[in-house]
This record gives C-alpha cells, structure tokens and sequence, in this order.
C-alpha cells in the first residue's frame, strides 16, 4: 500500500489533455516545452489543496476515476490560468 497525491495525477492529466488540444482550449500560444510545462503543473499543485489516497500500485487510477466531475473541472481551470500565467512571465 501507498500514499498518493491523487491531485498530482489529476493536474498531470489535465495538462497533457490541454496541451493536446491546445486550441480548444484558447492556449494555442503558449510555450510547450517542459521547463513551462512543469511550472505551470508546480503552479497548479501550490494553489490547489492535495487529495491523498491509501490505495495499491496501479489502483490510483481507480480512486481518481470516483473523484467528482466538478473536481476535475475546476483542476483544469486552475491548469489553464498557471500556463496562462507562466507564459506572461517564463523562467527562460
Ligand atoms: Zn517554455
């Protein structure tokens, strides 16, 4: 057994999603390379409140699957305005 920060995976999943249809989501513009990328995720997990999960290797995913829909909407928010934000201002 394991402790994970299901919100880590949750936020690392809303990144590739958005960075895959970057123009779906009005972020067509901003820099993809993984300096920004992790920034931007680093951005996210500061601001958001960790979700820890007791689970088995692998059955993370499954713990994340019954998280709310409404979680994971406002996850890819908080995503989309740190790559918004590390891209006004880029450590490169
Ligand atoms: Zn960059």
């Amino acid at each position: 057994m394991q402790i994970r920060n299901a919100m880590e995976i949750v936020v690392r999943e809303n990144l590739a999603e958005i960075l895959q249809q970057r123009e779906k989501y009005g972020v067509e513009d901003v820099c993809t390379c993984e300096r920004c990328q992790l920034d931007a995720m680093a951005m996210t997990l500061n601001k958001l409140p960790p979700r820890y999960v007791v689970c088995n290797q692998g059955e993370v995913y499954v713990r994340i699957a019954e998280l709310d829909q409404q979680f994971k909407v406002d996850t890819l928010f908080a995503v989309l305005n740190a790559l918004r934000t590390v891209h006004a201002n880029p450590h490169h």
